[in-house]
């Protein structure tokens, strides 16, 4: 375990961050070095990751997360909200090296978010938020985060038909979804076509980086209220998806 808190070098993270086109300040790596202390403690309590060794978790983990910076700038968002943030993937690692962004880490799992919760106050986060319910409820005519966001990400909550019902109702329209997926996205873009259409929404561009591929979705037009249907619908029948036999 001890070498889960050696420090890390500043010179082999941004040689992995030049993989990714990213660099990092020696107190970004620092800051988000500490994350990964608090993460990796936590983690012999509750199951928060799978990996346990640190230079794999740099790479799997901060800078795949970090991967959505530049597609973040791109969009011009003022705020985000991370679905389905777990241990904190991407949200935690993009609002300690953009304390200037607000971001809300949503996470339906009671114990994740008190996880998530006591991690930004270690840090002395002021930038995060933490909620803890379901996309379904918050993007509900009645959930008061409907069209909340300017961007939301997500990363592992579901395939990309799925994702889309969960997410585009949080999104401003004309806002988007990044979304940091494997290496199915293509096939799972085709297989959200028809999700697409139903609410109003286009890809604009998919990025490969060394650990996944970025997708970009933008909202274009209204979302009919039926949607997001009520909570476990969406990936129970996703939009688009053979009807399932009536039980
Ligand atoms: N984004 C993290 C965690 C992925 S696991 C990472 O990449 O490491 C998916 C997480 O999404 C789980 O913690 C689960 O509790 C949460 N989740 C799944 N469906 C959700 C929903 N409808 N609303 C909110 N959170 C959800």
């Amino acid at each position: 375990m001890s070498e889960n808190n050696s420090p890390d070098s500043p010179e082999e993270i941004n040689a992995l961050a030049a993989e990714y086109g990213l660099q990092l300040s020696d107190q970004d790596i620092a800051f988000l070095g500490r994350f990964l202390d608090v993460l990796f403690e936590a983690n012999t309590r509750m199951n928060l990751t799978r990996i346990v060794d640190r230079k794999q978790a740099w790479t799997r983990h901060m800078l795949d997360s970090l991967s959505v910076l530049p597609f973040l700038e791109a969009c011009q968002a003022q705020n985000m909200l991370d679905l389905g943030a777990g241990g904190g993937f991407p949200g935690m690692p993009v609002a300690i090296v953009r304390p200037d962004l607000p971001v809300t880490l949503l996470e339906a799992t009671g114990k994740k978010a008190r996880f998530l919760v006591d991690a930004a106050t270690d840090l002395s986060l002021e930038n995060v938020t933490v909620l803890s319910e379901r996309a379904e409820t918050l993007g509900s005519p009645e959930g008061g985060g409907r069209f909340a966001w300017d961007v939301v990400t997500a990363r592992a909550v579901g395939p990309m038909r799925v994702l889309l019902e969960l997410a585009l109702p949080l999104v401003v329209e004309g806002g988007y979804l990044i979304a940091i997926k494997g290496e199915r996205a293509g096939e799972e873009i085709e297989e959200a076509a028809k999700a697409l259409r139903t609410l109003n929404a286009t890809v604009e561009k998919t990025h490969r980086t060394p650990s996944g591929t970025i997708v970009v979705v933008r909202r274009d037009g209204p979302i009919l209220k039926m949607y997001p249907r009520r909570p476990g619908e969406p990936s129970h029948s996703p939009i688009g998806a053979p009807a399932r036999e009536r039980r």
